[in-house]
């Protein structure tokens, strides 16, 4: 690991004024289990490390006056587990214990885990984030590479467990910096962007900035889920997700919002498996029917065919869950 200035500041404004607007200068350290790893093995080496975990503000939790719910960017995740306000907010909860980890769950951060760098053994490996113009992962192999947008560079997928829940609630974030007076309320959906040349990075967060909390709506009706497709029930990224949120008229859908991860450089908005939902009841088939209409445009490499099948299967799966029924399977 290469050496670098380590700083721990206790407030926002602390905060910022120790952040460098030049790239790759300042790394931020939340519960590490991501950055640390990357930095043993060179893939990033900042001049200054800077801790956001003794920042009291970046630990609120709880709801505010209008009954959204705050969550600060350094709340652990078994906390988050832990307290009675996410009852509501299922989709997060499932997102959070299919990590099957007590350790991550109780080192890693939500903002950790939103802003985890791209899920790709090629950047992970010193390639770079485009891994040579994406024709490494082209060419070699792309098991777990992206199937959707992966038409430019970015093969990688995004790595983020909770970004799609938090997306399909309709979760906003507040991001400061990089100037001491700069704050910014965005929804989390603008929040991803598919890199097209190096210097750009897979979120919108430029050097100085930092995300503080995300702030979810209250919820009228609680109708959310994440479904995940993984190899086994270890500690493990999932080969495809799905969070779904619905919204009813009685037994017909009125709105829908689904989300799929680890399929695309950034969780993936599916507006034609909504458009397969709305105005239906929530049956296996018209929840197969989203499924398939969310792979519809899936454009596989060369090994990653099989994904096509589970992200449906995620989809599907989700939208069951949402609306309380059996998911079918194991
Ligand atoms: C063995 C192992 C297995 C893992 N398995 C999984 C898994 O199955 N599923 C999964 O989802 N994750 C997994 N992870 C990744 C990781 O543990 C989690 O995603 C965790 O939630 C990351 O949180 P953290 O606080 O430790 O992040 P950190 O490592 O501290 O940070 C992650 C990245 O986000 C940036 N960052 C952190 N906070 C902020 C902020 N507030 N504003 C801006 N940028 C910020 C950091 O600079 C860094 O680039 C695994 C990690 C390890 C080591």
């Amino acid at each position: 690991m290469k050496n670098f200035d380590y700083a721990a500041p206790r407030t926002e404004g602390e905060l910022l004024s120790l952040l460098s607007t030049e790239p790759g200068h300042t790394e931020l350290l939340a519960g590490g289990t991501d950055l640390v790893g990357l930095m043993k093995k060179m893939v990033v080496q900042p001049e200054r490390v800077v801790n956001l975990m003794e920042v009291d503000s970046l630990r609120r939790l709880g709801p505010d006056e209008e009954g959204n719910l705050w969550i600060g960017a350094t709340v652990h995740l078994d906390d988050l587990l832990a307290i009675p306000y996410l009852e509501n907010y299922p989709a997060i909860v499932q997102a959070i214990r299919g990590m099957n980890s007590m350790q991550l769950q109780a080192q890693g951060t939500i903002g950790g885990d939103v802003c985890i760098r791209p899920r790709c053994w090629f950047f992970r490996n010193g390639h770079g984030l485009l891994a040579q113009g994406g024709k490494l992962a082209e060419q070699g192999d792309n098991r777990h590479h992206a199937i959707l947008g992966n038409e430019g560079a970015a093969k990688f997928v995004s790595g983020t467990r909770i970004g799609p829940a938090l997306i399909a609630l309709g979760a906003e974030m507040r991001i400061i910096g990089p100037g001491a007076e700069d704050e910014q309320y965005i929804p989390v959906a603008d929040f991803y962007r598919t890199p097209r040349h190096e210097r750009e990075r897979e979120t919108m967060l430029a050097p100085g900035q930092v995300v503080t909390h995300f702030i979810l709506p209250r919820v009228e009706q609680v109708h959310s889920a994440t479904y995940e497709v993984r190899h086994g029930e270890g500690a493990d990224y999932p080969l495809a997700a799905a969070a779904a949120n619905l919204e009813f008229d009685g037994s017909v859908v009125r709105r829908a919002r689904i989300v799929m991860g680890q399929v695309a450089p950034t969780p993936w908005v599916s507006p034609e498996a909504e458009a397969a939902l709305v105005g239906r009841a929530v049956t296996p088939q018209s929840a197969d029917e989203a499924g398939q209409a969310a792979v519809h445009r899936a454009r596989p490499l060369s090994h990653n065919g099989y994904k096509v099948q589970m992200a449906k299967t995620a989809v599907k799966r989700a939208i069951l869950l949402a609306a309380g029924q059996p998911t079918g399977g194991f």
